[in-house]
């Protein structure tokens, strides 16, 4: 079930405010608030997605496609990550500590990030 008080749905009302990286049709991203690289960027769906498994089970392929063409092209084009590579994390449901119930993709890179996971 979509909350659609959580904070990115917000965000994507102007509710709350955010700086804009990128907008179009599918998506929006703008900047972690608590940034874990030099550069941390998250990309949302416009539609009400909770989690990755929302979106790919519930989405039209246009929203799957849209959205997904959006995050390759924030990470090539507007941070410019392709040549030193960069990671993309997605958090989804509770073991994953998911903190925002609308899904987000973290785009981290601008330095070396070390391991995936920390045990
Ligand atoms: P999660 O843990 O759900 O994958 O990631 C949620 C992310 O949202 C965290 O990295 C956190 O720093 C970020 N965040 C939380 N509140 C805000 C906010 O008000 N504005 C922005 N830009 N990011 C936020």
């Amino acid at each position: 079930m979509y909350d659609t008080e959580n904070l990115f749905a917000k965000i994507l009302r102007g509710e709350i405010p955010s700086t804009e990286i990128y907008d179009d049709e599918y998506a929006y991203a703008f900047p972690d608030i608590n940034p874990q690289a030099p550069i941390h960027v998250l990309v949302i769906p416009k539609g009400p997605y909770v989690d990755m498994g929302d979106l790919t089970a519930n989405g039209t392929d246009a929203e799957i496609t849209g959205f997904m063409r959006a995050v390759g092209h924030v990470a090539r084009e507007v941070l410019a990550l392709e040549e030193g590579g960069y990671r993309l994390l997605v958090n989804n449901g509770p073991d994953s500590n998911q903190e925002v119930p609308h899904l987000h993709v973290h785009i981290v890179g601008g330095h070396n990030l070390g391991p995936l996971l920390s045990k």
